[in-house]
């Protein structure tokens, strides 16, 4: 194992250096840290989707952000669409955001106590998603997925859970399990070292049909609007069927709304669509880019959860002073006015690209839900399913990915992930993607021969 040094800011050869990128022997570069990072990381990355497995080649190792752009180590800048896959709507590193971080800091980071500021976040949350008469603030969408359904099933004294192909709900047992194609599939594994057991009540169903419930069913759990298989609108009927179905049999529907929170509206899909869920799993905006995720839902249910009720939940970080910190600033500059423009500039952001690929012969639609852009390359239908969303052609995914990364435009490295726009993505900066777009869609015809 090669190893290379880190710098330590004191002994450092070039004085006055960047300790961010220094890497203690002159130049920084991508491929030096990226091989540091495999070295001591399984992959070279914390979160599998950031590995540029799907679409080859190896990642840029980003050294700062700001606003809509993030800057690699050797100082290349990009427009960043990535956005921490969803978690900093405002861009990075937003005067608001900083500024209640720096002012939290030095008051503490964690103290195993409750604090002020997580229940404001939670107030604020309640406020405006009425249907969270209570929330339990935690540390990631994981835990609060993980947490929602251990909620559902005591609550219901249950164990099946149902799930909708092509939904993401993080990395929790009981949630990775397979789906089958256009099927309804129970108790498969969807990774290794998942055991048969942990998904063994866990149904998982087409997206976009009522599936019919029985009363083995303690919870629906389901992205209102899909966003991990590509965006993926519900059809009319869809979420309301689910409503209907639940309180037919008794099971409780769980919205996810880990990336729908706060970036479809205030109110999230449940607003938007006017169905309303049991309980609401949130992440990403509500921590303004630090760790947190939520539990909100009716009161009765809420308290079942420790130490009113009987279904336990603890978290060593829950309620972080830091993260609400963050949290709080970010919700505090999310009002109706920045939502309505920032579905307009979803759509423009769509249109620039369809002209681009259009002028390319690149085949690619770009659906939109609200402020949510998805990309799908391919000369295929607009999916409203995971089998539809698996014709995506991902050799296609990936030559634009690298064309457009040549151009200093930055998607995730994954033909099925949104395209995050934000506070920060000005018409200004959406108009330099489409400039490059149009370069990039006729170079990725190129990468693949056509
Ligand atoms: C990101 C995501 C999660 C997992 O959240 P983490 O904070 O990454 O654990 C859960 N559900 C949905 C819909 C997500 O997009």
């Amino acid at each position: 194992m090669t190893s290379i040094p880190f710098c330590d800011r004191v002994a450092c050869p070039a004085a006055g250096c960047d300790p961010v990128v220094c890497t203690g022997r002159g130049l920084p570069s991508n491929d030096t840290f990226f091989a540091r990072s495999e070295a001591a990381i399984p992959g070279g990355v914390n979160s599998s989707i950031r590995g540029f497995k799907a679409v080859g080649g190896r990642p840029y190792i980003v050294a700062r952000g700001d606003g809509p752009y993030v800057f690699d180590v050797e100082g290349r800048r990009y427009i960043d669409l990535v956005q921490s896959y969803g978690a900093v709507i405002l861009g990075h590193a937003h005067p608001a955001v900083t500024a209640a971080l720096a002012a939290a800091a030095p008051d503490g980071t964690s103290f195993g106590a409750p604090t002020p500021r997580e229940a404001k976040l939670a107030e604020l949350i309640g406020e405006r998603v009425p249907s969270c008469e209570r929330v339990r603030m935690m540390s990631s969408g994981t835990e609060a997925t993980s947490t929602a359904v251990r909620l559902a099933r005591g609550v219901t004294g249950r164990d099946r859970i149902l799930t909708f192909h092509g939904c993401f709900h993080g990395a929790t047992d009981a949630l990775l399990a397979a789906g089958g194609s256009g099927v309804a599939t129970l108790g498969l594994p969807g990774t290794a070292g998942v055991p048969a057991g942990a998904v063994a009540e866990t149904l998982v169903v087409p997206y976009n049909r009522v599936p019919t419930l029985d009363d083995a069913v303690a919870a629906v759990i389901v992205e209102p609007v899909a966003a991990n298989m590509g965006v993926v609108a519900p059809q009319p009927g869809f979420l309301e069927g689910l409503r209907t179905e639940c309180d037919r049999v008794g099971a409780l529907l769980i919205f996810d709304e880990v990336i729908t929170g706060f970036r479809l509206g205030a109110g999230g899909a449940q607003a938007k669509y006017d169905v309303t869920p049991d309980l609401t799993t949130f992440g990403k905006v509500i921590g303004g880019g630090l760790p947190v995720g939520a539990v909100g839902g009716r009161r009765d249910v809420m308290d079942e959860l420790t130490p009113l009720g009987h279904v336990f939940h603890a978290g060593t970080l829950s309620g972080n002073p830091l993260a609400t910190a963050a949290g709080l600033a970010a919700l505090g500059e999310l009002d109706d006015d920045l939502y309505v423009e920032l579905s307009a500039r979803a759509r423009h952001l769509a249109a620039l690209l369809r002209d681009a690929c259009g002028a390319a012969g690149f085949p690619a639609h770009f659906p939109v839900v609200g402020p949510l852009l998805g990309i799908v390359c391919g000369d295929v239908e607009v999916p409203i399913d995971f089998d539809g969303a698996r014709r995506t052609d991902e050799s296609a995914y990936a030559a634009i990915f690298h064309a457009l990364l040549a151009e200093g435009v930055a998607l995730a490295p994954g033909a099925y992930e949104a395209l995050f726009v934000g506070a920060a993505h000005t018409d200004d900066v959406l108009d330099e993607i489409g400039a490059a777009a149009h370069r990039a869609a006729a170079a990725a015809m190129s990468r693949l021969g056509r």
